[in-house]
């Protein structure tokens, strides 16, 4: 795509930023990734370098496992451009494709979602279809490992069932079938036919769960839960050999300073592991590791402020990045976040919005704090476009929450 098809993309409505057209915020412009397979620890290391040396040296990993690096300006993202490609990191294109990130290496997979995933996105290509729908659309295949893909807001879903695979449209199920790459993209046809910014929730309510899901025999087994990258995963013993792990570390709200990566690469790589995965909920899975080396590897981790452990607060407050580094904040919702972190407990949820957009958290939360024109809107038990309970001066929010966690929500 040349520079100013690139560039038009990006403003069609509700484009996603990507490498060649990447978006502008508070802090400059920002760029996502969509890597094809994983990075192995030199090329993280060598992404991280492209990220202090074309932009602010900040590196995300969003709650779907993209990569976004921010701070860019015009020059700095045309040669990140020329770096990704010379660190040979291939991108996928075209239609959101979503696999886990254990895909093909997970003991626990009930089936290798990325031929699958491989085969629709080739036929949607083949089709026309990414220009047909809206950019946000996206289809996963689930093939029921450790790190489910429940809790995404995927348009179309395929998951492992009883007998073939269940298929689900905007979270309902619709039936299961022993071929799903057709119904898959049928459905897609279905949608684009209703026009290029709907998504299949409106396909759904136009036209029904028993009308989408004609032909197919009515579904049955277990939803995929939503994975948990944080921990020790088993890998398969055919691809790895026996006693092999992947470490997966939470960034705090998704972050990583270049440095920070660089040195984590540094020990991957000295600990013998050879990929590094970005991983939904804002994760890097690494390995392979034997269990004295994924100690190892999670010491050092913790040690540099990565979450180690999925009981740590942090991995329950969710805050998008806020002013200065978003134009539409009205708030710093980071620095609010870290200080409400502290008295969290007892496995509640907190999501931090900068405005009513909620970019950090799709879903609800127990608290909600959202930057409103009035000030800081206080929302039990749900989204940043609900109803606040309270409306509180940003400089007041902190000690208000803390009281509405100690006391109203029990
Ligand atoms: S939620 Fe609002 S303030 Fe936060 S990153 Fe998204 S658009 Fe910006």
């Amino acid at each position: 795509m040349s520079g100013a098809a690139g560039n038009a993309a990006a403003f069609r409505r509700g484009a996603c930023p990507t490498l060649p057209a990447p978006m502008a915020t508070g802090d400059g412009l920002l760029a996502r990734l969509a890597l094809a397979g994983p990075l192995t620890p030199p090329q993280a290391a060598g992404l991280a370098a492209l990220a202090r040396d074309c932009g602010n040296g900040i590196i995300e990993v969003t709650a779907r496992g993209k990569l976004q690096l921010r701070g860019l300006d015009a020059v700095g993202a045309a040669r990140l451009a020329e770096g990704v490609g010379a660190l040979g990191l291939a991108l996928r294109e075209g239609l959101g494709i979503e696999t886990s990130a254990l895909a093909g290496r997970d003991p626990a997979e009930a089936f290798d979602p990325r031929p699958l995933a491989a085969a629709i996105a080739q036929a949607a290509q083949v089709a026309g279809l990414a220009d047909r729908l809206a950019p946000k659309v996206s289809v996963g295949i689930d093939g029921g490992g450790a790190l489910g893909l429940a809790g995404r807001d995927l348009d179309i879903a395929v998951s492992p069932a009883a007998a073939g695979f269940r298929i689900a449209a905007a979270g309902v199920a619709i039936g299961r079938t022993p071929a799903p790459g057709p119904v898959v993209l049928a459905l897609l046809e279905r949608l684009a036919a209703l026009g290029p910014q709907a998504r299949m929730r409106d396909l759904l309510a136009a036209e029904g769960a028993a009308a989408l899901g004609a032909g197919l025999v009515p579904a049955e087994g277990r939803v995929p839960s939503p994975g948990e990258p944080v921990g020790r995963h088993a890998l398969a013993e055919g691809r790895h050999g026996a006693g092999r792990c992947a470490l997966g570390l939470a960034l705090p709200f998704g972050q990583i300073e270049a440095e920070g990566l660089q040195a984590l690469a540094g020990r991957a790589a000295e600990l013998g592991a050879d990929f590094i995965e970005p991983a939904g909920g804002r994760a890097l899975v690494i390995g392979p590791l034997d269990e004295a080396r994924a100690d190892a590897l999670a010491q050092a981790a913790g040690a540099a402020g990565l979450i180690v452990d999925a009981a740590d607060p942090l991995r329950r407050i969710a805050a998008c990045p806020g002013a200065p580094a978003c134009g539409s904040a009205r708030f710093a919702t980071r620095a609010l976040a870290r200080q409400l972190v502290r008295g969290l407990a007892g496995g509640r949820t907190v999501h931090v919005s900068g405005c009513v957009k909620g970019c950090a958290h799709p879903g609800r939360a127990d608290l909600t704090i959202v930057g409103l024109d009035e000030g800081a809107g206080i929302v039990v038990e749900g989204t940043p476009r609900d109803a606040p309970v309270r409306i509180v001066p940003f400089d007041a929010a902190a000690g208000v929450v803390r009281a509405f966690l100690e006391s109203e929500l029990g």
